[in-house]
């Protein structure tokens, strides 16, 4: 429904056998890792509010990000052995899969730490880097000051670094405990964050964005935004990435600010562009071998939440969407 809260109990476990023999193009794998992100909360609607997101249907087998290794091969480019990943891997334990629709993994790129690739090396790092580039107009030497909502989450982590890699001289964020707060200070090198459920986040981020906010990475939106936006200064700039407080309302999506918010907004001249990371996938080459290459270097610290076995992975979809999660949110099938 439009109106509700996900929670574990949507989802049921089904034991399933799959066909024994694979047709030509198709390969036999097992699931090693899957992915639970917040634009699953819209495939739970009968319309998604996006023609790039399908509806989950009932009593179908759900998918999402996924990877795993191939069992059997009678594809020409894929051979036993291999890592394999794509964005719509059955939420099963091993499946029958078309091997053109598999992109191939080579886990050196990662130091062996597979699962980066749905998270820091994959789509999630892309929608950091990519919205801070395409839609942050961060340039080294202009003094920015970068304020990201939903911080120790899987974009929000990436995205801080990402900010101060580029250029940004400040990074605070916005996170919903103490512990996320103090990981985004110690570990992630940010200069600041606000634990936004001790309230008065208007007053904490006044006194630790003296100078204005020029760059927000919104993946919130909500009560957040509002007070971070009527910080921002003239002609700054919102990277819209999500809106993750107004998932379980029927709003249209990006939901409209506020009468008084949208006045500040256009009165400042403040970007606030629509950001899909599948509209720059001309890009993914390239910026998987930047964050890669971030990650060896350690100059990108990322962290995961995992949990195990796929009878959990409603309940960590129920988890992270209550911010149960400290960056990527990934569950184990098998190893
Ligand atoms: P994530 O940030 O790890 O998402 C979960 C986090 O959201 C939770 O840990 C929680 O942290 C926070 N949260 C949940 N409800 C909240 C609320 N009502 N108010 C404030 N914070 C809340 O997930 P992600 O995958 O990185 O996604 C982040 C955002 O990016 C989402 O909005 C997602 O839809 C969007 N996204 C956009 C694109 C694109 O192409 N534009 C691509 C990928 C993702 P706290 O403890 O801090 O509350």
């Amino acid at each position: 429904g439009k109106n509700g809260v996900p929670v574990a109990e949507n989802f049921r476990l089904e034991q399933s056998t799959i066909a024994d023999t694979i047709k030509e193009g198709q390969v036999r794998v097992r699931t090693l890792y899957l992915s639970v992100d917040p634009y699953m909360r819209c495939r739970m609607n009968e319309d998604t509010g996006s023609d790039y997101l399908v509806p989950w249907q009932l009593s179908e087998v759900a998918d999402g990000g996924g990877i795993g290794v191939v069992e059997e091969s009678k594809h020409q480019y894929l051979a036993k052995g291999d890592f394999v990943t794509s964005f719509n891997w059955p939420w099963q334990t091993a499946a029958l899969l078309d091997g053109s629709s598999l992109r191939k993994l080579d886990p050196q790129l990662v130091n062996g730490h597979l699962s980066y690739f749905l998270g820091a090396a994959g789509i999630t790092g892309l929608t950091a880097l990519l919205g801070v580039k395409e839609k942050g107009h961060v340039a080294v030497g202009a003094n920015q000051t970068m304020v990201v909502s939903g911080a120790a989450g899987a974009c929000g982590s990436l995205a801080g670094q990402i900010g101060r890699l580029e250029g940004c001289s400040r990074v605070v964020g916005i996170a919903g405990t103490d512990e996320k707060c103090s990981i985004l200070v110690q570990e992630m090198g940010f200069d600041a964050a606000i634990n936004y459920k001790k309230g008065d986040v208007a007053g904490q981020l006044r006194e630790l964005c003296p100078g204005g906010v020029d760059v927000y990475f919104d993946n919130v939106g909500g009560d957040i935004s509002d007070t971070v936006i009527s910080q921002m200064n003239q002609s700054s700039h919102i990277i819209l990435c999500g809106q993750i407080s107004q998932y379980n309302k029927d709003v249209p999506y990006p939901p409209p600010l506020p009468p008084n918010i949208e006045k500040i907004q256009k009165e400042r001249n403040i970007t606030r562009e629509r950001f899909l990371v599948l509209n720059y996938m001309d890009k993914q080459e390239a910026s998987v071998l930047q964050l890669c290459q971030w990650i060896q270097q350690g100059k990108l610290k990322v962290r995961e939440t995992v949990v195990e076995g796929l009878a959990n992975i409603g309940a960590a979809f129920q988890s992270m969407m209550n911010g149960g999660n400290i960056g990527k949110q990934i569950v184990l099938v098998s190893k």
